[in-house]
């Protein structure tokens, strides 16, 4: 057995036995990891805004980049942070998305196995392009872009999206000598359906007020980019999904008594996942976070064409992926899709540094919650190194501005 990424076998062996299902995916999906690396298999890189569907298909073991170094942070938090480190003693600019730099610092570290090839789609954000062209010239490993449609609604806009979908699947068989069954895909992608209808029905429960559950449904998510389209993935959303359900059946809520409902639309710190615990305590519940807003649909699985643009237009619906995409307008139109639908009464945004494509679009931010009269708070933190701003400096922040929630509320 190799004895190299120890934190991530740390963070195996801990996680193996727990009971909690995203816990428990999370270990299926680095046990598969460390088995390719074990046996010299291919490994494909892909960014958080694809889907994990066509590697599966292909039995190619992916490794969603973003989720790399986020998984390795309860074996030992300063495991990011020493990436970023070393990739800003290597010259890569501090002002890079701190997710990034940890990416780019863990292959120098070679904390991360290599990648035989890499795959992105071409959003949210330059960081995370470059990012990939600097990996790939470090590994040289291959690298796919999907260049990605800046208006959806333009004729032919799907059409042209659908082709660079196509051109990823040719990119993974020609480097990996596979060839696509389409029978397989298709049963990879009833799996992966089967997954959707679970991830609705959860979202659909979070809904409810008061909220039966806090800390929204992100398993889901984290589904998608690791393990979309397996039945492990499949059986730890429909547990979360039947742990909401039952809780509804008992009349239980996420807190005694809800104070406030907050929208936490760009993004909670990766690094303080307490904050959902401590926001339980203030008695505020999340039911919604950005990173559940796939509006994710089953994919016709009729034909081979049918399966390829379906899995396209879901690609194109990945949080972030989605709203960094094109015309601000679609942030501001999800956002206030998000209050009413999931009755917030306050929005947060973090004012993470690499966002930048966010930071632009403040101004209309403001706007749109003015004009509504929801409260909103944006302060600055980064999302993924808590040396910027402390979860105790975060949390006054937070507490503040749900004060003044709370009480105008009343
Ligand atoms: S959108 Fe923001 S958090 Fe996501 S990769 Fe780009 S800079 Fe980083």
């Amino acid at each position: 057995m190799n004895d190299k990424y120890q934190v991530h076998r740390m963070m195996y062996e801990f996680v193996k036995t727990a009971d909690d299902p995203q816990m428990k995916l999370g270990a299926e999906w680095l046990g598969s990891v460390f088995r390719a690396v074990d046996e010299g298999l291919p490994i494909v890189y892909h960014s958080f805004t694809m889907f994990s569907e066509v590697m599966v298909a292909l039995d190619l073991q992916s490794i969603c980049c973003e989720g790399w170094d986020i998984m390795a942070m309860m074996a030992d938090p300063q495991h990011p942070l020493k990436s970023m480190d070393v990739a800003c003693e290597a010259g890569i600019p501090e002002d890079l998305c701190s997710f990034d730099k940890a990416l780019i610092g863990s292959v120098l570290r070679e904390t991360i196995p290599p990648p035989t090839m890499i795959v992105l789609s071409a959003s949210p954000c330059q960081n995370m392009m470059i990012s990939y062209q600097a990996v790939s010239e470090l590994t040289g490993a291959p690298l796919w872009v999907s260049d990605s449609p800046y208006n959806l609604n333009q004729e032919g806009a799907i059409e042209y999206w659908t082709s660079q979908y196509k051109g990823l699947i040719g990119f993974l068989e020609e480097h990996s000598g596979r060839k696509m069954d389409y029978d397989r895909l298709r049963e990879v992608l009833e799996e992966s359906n089967c997954c959707v209808e679970y991830w609705l029905e959860g979202m659909e429960l979070m809904k409810l007020k008061p909220a039966p559950w806090t800390g929204a449904f992100g398993v889901g998510t984290f589904a998608g980019i690791t393990t979309f389209g397996t039945p492990s993935a499949t059986a730890a959303v429909k547990a979360v999904r039947d742990q909401i359900k039952d809780r509804v059946a008992k009349g239980e809520t996420a807190v005694p008594e809800e104070k406030a409902r907050m929208i936490f639309f760009h993004l909670m710190p990766s690094w303080d996942q307490a904050l959902v615990y401590w926001l339980s305590s203030q008695g505020v519940v999340m039911p919604f976070m950005v990173f559940d807003d796939y509006r994710v649909e089953p994919v016709d699985t009729s034909t081979p064409e049918s399966m390829i643009k379906g899995m396209a237009k879901r690609a194109l619906n990945t949080p972030m992926g989605k709203l960094g995409r094109g015309a601000f307008d679609e942030y501001i139109e999800d956002m206030l899709y998000a209050v009413d639908e999931w009755q917030g009464d306050c929005v947060v945004i973090t004012a993470h540094p690499g966002c930048k494509w966010v930071t632009g679009g403040y101004g209309l931010i403001k706007r749109a919650c003015r004009e509504r009269g929801i409260p909103l708070l944006i302060y600055d933190i980064d999302l993924a190194d808590p040396r910027m701003t402390s979860a105790d400096e975060s949390r006054a922040k937070i507490g503040e501005f749900l004060a003044t929630v709370i009480q105008h509320k009343v």
